[in-house]
């Protein structure tokens, strides 16, 4: 066997043409352009090229961004004021936050210092505890493009055997919960799980977001599996790699993302989705903006 791409550059392009036409309405009917404020604190030069890579995207598609730079030591609060000055204008529909921030910061007191309307990366408390409910949230972007992934290949996830590898705050866990919200069986793993092939080998559709390369090889991967890898991993040689054994497992699993090109450009894309979102709930009447946005 040797499996499909799930070709997140593609997917990506489709839902960024459909999101540009929206923009276009949007402004065409109410004269607003949808913004996103993104906060960049130091010279980590990881979270540098994600913050370019965001700002093209918005660009594309018609949506305005601003870059909030400050200096790695920057004091805590000038960041947190600038967050409540942003909260305030009436300008900027969406904020987010470059992570991580340097050490000395606490993040999360910086999340929740974000409007819950303006949250567009999902993680405040109050969007977090929306996922947990299965209520209404911006859903995080990064599972939240993994979803739509799925989504786009075909794959349904109801009583599908799921086992994510990773429990971070960002990827993981709202993972997680977006898979049990739609009716999945999900196993979570982490650096401490004892015997990790013992999950994975169950494993219907597979999920890596632990940032070790080649962590999955392919005597761990169910044949037929759907494998998602999420790992960006930067390699002594200059090269991306993933989490997983990519020319291995592909020779194994039905469906397997690419890195890069699978993921990535997803995760870029559903933050588009939300700051169109949240600017189109900031233009609403007010007794329709009542919801956010249904989680996915
Ligand atoms: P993190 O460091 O916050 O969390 C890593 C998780 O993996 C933890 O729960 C840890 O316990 C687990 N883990 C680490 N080593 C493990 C091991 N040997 N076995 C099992 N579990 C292990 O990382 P994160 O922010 O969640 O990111 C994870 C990876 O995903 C990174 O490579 C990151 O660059 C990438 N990432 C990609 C995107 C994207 O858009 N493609 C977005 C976010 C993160």
């Amino acid at each position: 066997m040797t499996a499909r791409l799930l070709d997140g550059k593609a997917i990506a392009r489709d839902i960024r043409d459909k999101i540009k036409t929206r923009v276009a309405a949007l402004q065409a009917r109410t004269g607003v352009q949808p913004s996103l404020a993104v906060i960049l604190v130091g010279q980590n030069p990881a979270s540098r090229l994600y913050v370019r890579n965001k700002v093209k995207a918005c660009a594309e598609v018609g949506i305005r961004s601003t870059l909030h730079e400050f200096p790695a030591d920057v004091d805590a609060a000038t960041v947190i004021a600038r967050i409540e000055a942003l909260n305030c204008d009436p300008q900027v529909h969406g904020i987010l936050v470059q992570l991580p921030l340097p050490a000395h910061h606490d993040i999360h007191s910086v999340l929740r210092t974000i409007a819950v309307e303006k949250d567009v990366d999902g993680f405040h408390l109050y969007n977090v505890g929306g996922l947990v409910l299965g209520e209404t949230v911006f859903p995080p972007c990064t599972p939240y493009g993994v979803m739509k992934l799925l989504d786009a290949a075909g794959v349904d996830v109801a009583g599908k055997n799921v086992t994510i590898v990773g429990a971070s705050n960002i990827v993981g866990k709202p993972m997680a919960l977006m898979m049990l919200r739609h009716e999945a069986t999900v196993a979570i793993c982490h650096v401490r799980t004892r015997d990790l092939a013992q999950y994975t080998i169950l494993a219907d559709i597979l999920i890596v977001a632990a940032g070790v390369p080649n962590l999955i090889i392919p005597q761990m991967v169910k044949t037929g599996a759907v494998v998602i890898d999420v790992g960006i991993n930067r390699l002594p040689d200059g090269r991306l790699v993933g989490d997983i054994d990519f020319e291995g497992v592909r020779k194994k699993a039905a469906y397997v993302t690419p890195v890069p090109g699978g993921v990535g450009p997803m995760t870029v894309t559903m933050l588009l989705e939300n700051t169109l979102v949240a600017a189109e709930r900031a233009t609403a009447p007010p007794r329709a903006a009542e919801p956010v946005v249904a989680a996915k």
